[in-house]
Parts: structure tokens; sequence; C-alpha cells
């Protein structure tokens, strides 16, 4: 009896000597002169192929060697033997084939190496065969697993917040509409939108954050953490925005500013450490295909303290390194990606977590500062990506928040519920969001957000 065994195990300690069956898609074939074939058999399992050894004398030898082409799919059963070739461990000696599918030489796409990035991005449905999307999916999932054991190992409650949302909140212009009403037909008869009639009887969107409805959760069952896809619908063309993105975002009570930069720095040590423990192989790959620098900048993470200035301590390095930014620097505006690679890479070298911003440019939810000027906001800015998180402490005094929505031109009565948390026994509480795909940036030394994503959503491009 043959045991059906993935690549990974076989290669890692599989059984010597027994009798294996392997499946998987050939990424090459080469004939030896004596009679044998070589193939290299990838499952997906791990970043390393698997070789199958192929003697003539298998049955049906003749017929097989012509399907073995990249791509193809097949079965081996086979014993698995110690290798006597350099670089692999074992290798199977085949004694049946069968073949699940062919691949045309002529047309299947991967049929060659070295595809750009931007060609693998039109075939989306294809890429995670390739090395580097391979790669990258193990890592992803790894990653996704480190928060999970981080929120889970320390108590944190897993929340789902709702991806639809009628809460008009934030950004309106950010979001993506819901609607089930004929738009068609109401635009031919020029006719007024009634949400009334539309499938929530208001208007309703997709989510731009779980932040609001994770703060109810916080304030029942204390720490918890709500982790999902996020919809942006900003125009914002660039190599670190995606309109479909994944975020994490915790909401912890009785936590203060400092309490919450604290955990920021713990989890994101905590999930690189991860990573580079469980991913060895893959993290070795964008090391050596992708950016040198991969593996240092990670371990200097894991091993380093972050560095922590206020926002107007930030302003005024920017204003006097005398190095020359296209965005002008000024106090009261927002930092740009620039900025933020510069504190991160150059002037610190390492993680730095900004805190205390100007009122004028953060949400109406964070804690307002003495000062009249700032409030408890926090962004941790890393060599790479820039920006991968962004919290604060939230305003748990009901007048102040009320005056602070005012401000912001938002009407009060549109968050009835989330002002009730103040009502009913309020707490001071803070949190913080991190975008996924932008640790993936800075764990794999990819330099386009659209390749860290399975399927990407961008302006005008959602084609799988
Ligand atoms: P940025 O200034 O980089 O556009 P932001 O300040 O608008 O980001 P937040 O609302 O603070 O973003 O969101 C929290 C985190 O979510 C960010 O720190 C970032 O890691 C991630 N994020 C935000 N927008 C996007 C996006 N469009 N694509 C991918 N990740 C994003
Ligand atoms: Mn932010």
């Amino acid at each position: 009896m043959s045991q059906r065994i993935k690549v990974a195990a076989a290669l890692k300690n599989g059984p010597i000597g027994a009798l294996v069956d392997v499946r998987g898609w050939v990424r090459t074939r080469r004939e030896s002169k004596q009679g044998f074939a070589f193939v290299e058999l990838n499952d997906g399992s791990c970043m390393a192929n698997l070789q199958i050894v192929v003697d003539q004398s298998v049955p049906g030898y003749q017929q097989f060697i012509k399907q073995l082409t990249t791509g193809s799919s097949i079965g081996v059963i086979g014993e698995l033997k110690a290798s006597p070739a350099k670089g692999q461990a074992v290798e199977v000696h085949a004694r049946e084939l069968t073949v699940f599918g062919t691949a045309d030489a002529e047309k299947y796409p991967l049929q060659k190496k070295g595809h750009s990035f931007e060609f693998l991005r039109e075939i989306a449905h294809l890429r995670p065969r390739t090395n580097t999307f391979g790669a990258m999916a193990r890592v992803r999932n790894a990653l996704c697993v480190a928060i999970h054991e981080f929120f889970q190992s320390r108590g944190f409650v897993y929340v789902h917040t709702p991806i639809v949302t009628t809460s008009d909140c934030e950004g309106a212009g950010q979001m993506f509409q819901v609607t089930t009403l004929d738009l068609a037909r109401l635009a031919q008869k020029q006719a007024e939108l009634d949400y009334t009639q539309d499938f929530f009887g208001k208007r309703a969107s997709l989510t731009v954050s779980g932040q609001l409805e994770a703060e109810t959760f916080a304030c029942a069952v204390g720490d918890c953490y709500t982790f999902g896809p996020t919809f942006r619908a900003e125009n914002s063309n660039t190599t670190r925005h995606l309109s479909e993105f994944w975020m994490v975002e915790p909401e912890m009570p009785f936590y203060d500013l400092n309490d919450n930069m604290r955990l920021a720095e713990d989890f994101i040590r905590s999930i690189i450490k991860y990573v580079l423990d469980h991913c060895a192989d893959d993290m070795k790959f964008f090391a050596e295909r992708i950016d040198k620098t991969v593996l240092e900048t990670a371990e200097n993470i894991v091993n380093h303290d972050f560095a922590r200035v206020s926002y107007t301590e930030a302003i005024e390095i920017l204003e006097t390194c005398g190095q020359k930014f296209e965005f002008p620097v000024q106090w009261g505006t927002d930092l740009q990606s620039e900025h933020e690679r510069y504190l991160a890479e150059q002037k610190f070298k390492r993680p730095v977590i900004l805190y205390d911003y100007p009122r004028a440019i953060k949400s109406f939810y964070m804690r307002c500062n003495e000062d009249g000027k700032t409030v408890r906001a926090m962004d941790v800015l890393v060599p790479r990506a820039g920006e991968i998180i962004g919290g604060s402490q939230r305003e748990e005094r009901l007048d102040v928040l009320i005056e602070r929505m005012q401000e912001c031109g938002l009407n009060p009565d549109d968050y009835w519920w989330y002002l009730d948390l103040r009502r009913y026994g309020t707490v001071p509480h803070a949190g913080f969001g991190l975008g996924l795909e932008r640790v993936l940036l800075l764990l794999t030394g990819m330099t386009n957000i659209r390749d860290v994503i399975p399927y990407p959503r961008t302006p005008k491009h959602a084609e799988f």
C-alpha cells in the first residue's frame, strides 16, 4: 500500500524506503541518455520541488514522457529513496504514473520562467504556481496564523464586525456604495434616488474600518480584535494602496496611548518573528530573489525597540535634516510616504512610532490633548512600507466627543449607538489598525502592494 504524502513532508522527514503517493504539477522535466527522465514535482506545500526519477521500464513510459510538460498535473507512486544528487535529501523512484491533466507547452503561459510582475498580474489565476507567489501565499498564511496566535495567547476575543454598514462614517467619499436599486432604469427615468426603497432602507456601504463596532465589544467582553477585509474607494493609484485590503484592529478597554504603543510594538515584533521561524525557506527565497535586505530588516525589527517621537519632534527633524522632499513639510500637515520612509529608513533605521498628531488632520474619535492642538494618535512607520499602523486612544468623554464631531462636520445623531458607549459605563480605551498587506511589503521586499494579495483590487482593476 502506498501512502499519500505532500512534498514538504516527503522532503522533511519522509519515510525512506516506503512506497509513497505524491501528486502535484510538473515544473520541469529532463531526459537522460541512459533511459531515465527526471521530473521536478511541485505541489505548493513548500518552495522546493521533489525529484521524481522515471525509468524507461515504468509501464507506459513513452506515452507519459511526452505528456509530462511544465504545468501538467500528475500522480506518482514510487519508492522514496535517499538521493545521491546534491541539494536534495530524497527522491522518488516511480513505479506508477498517472497524468491528471496535460498543459499544452505551446500555450501554457508559465512555460517559460522570468515573467515580469506586471505580466503575472494579468494571469492572477496562474501566478500562485510561480515560486514568488507560492511563497507569498504561504507567508501570508503564516502571518495570519501569527496574528491570531498573538491575540489568542493574550486572551483577546476575535470579533466579526460587519462588512456592510449604514453608518455613513468617517470618509463617506471613500466608501463603496452597496445597493440593489436598478440604477440603469432610474438613470433612464432621471428619477431621484430614494434610499427608503433600497435594500436596507437607507444608504449602505462597504466598511472602511471595523473600529467603531469593535469598540462596542471592547466595552463588553474586554480586549478584542477584528480582522477582515476593508474597502476604500479612494482613487489613489500608488504602490501602497489597494481598494480592498485586510486590516487587523485590536481594541482594548483601560488602555491609554502608551499601553497601545507597547502592544503595537510587541505585536509587530511577535508576528514577524513567527514568520521568520515558520517560513524560513520562503523568506530565504525573498532574500535571494527579491530584496537582499529583507532578513536583516526583519531581524532588526525583532531585536530592537522602536523609536518613539512626537509628531512635533518629527516635523522638526524633517525640517532640519537637509533632505530634499517632493512634498513640503510643515506643522499641521499629514506626512507623506517619503517623509515616513525617511524617518524609518534613514534617521532611525528601525520602526518609529509617531504620536500626538494635530487634531485637524485626525479622526473625530481620537482623544483630545490638554494643549487643544493635538490628539492622542499614533502611527507606526517602518522601512519600505511607511505607515503600517494607525491608532489612538479614543475619546471617552461624551461632551468632548460630541464637540469634536461637530468640529468635524458630523451629525452626532447618526452616531447614537457609538455615543451610548460614553453614556453607559464609559472607560478609557485605545486601539489601532494594522494593514496586513503593508506588513507583507515590509517582510517580503516586494515593492508593489498588488503583488502581496491574491487578487488585487485597485481603480479600474478587478478582473479576477
Ligand atoms: P495612508 O495614509 O497610508 O493612506 P491611512 O492613514 O489612510 O493610510 P488608516 O485609516 O490609518 O490608513 O488605516 C490603518 C492602516 O491600514 C494603515 O496604517 C495601513 O497599514 C492600512 N491601509 C490604509 N489604507 C490602505 C490601503 N488603501 N491599502 C492597503 N492598506 C491600507
Ligand atoms: Mn493612518
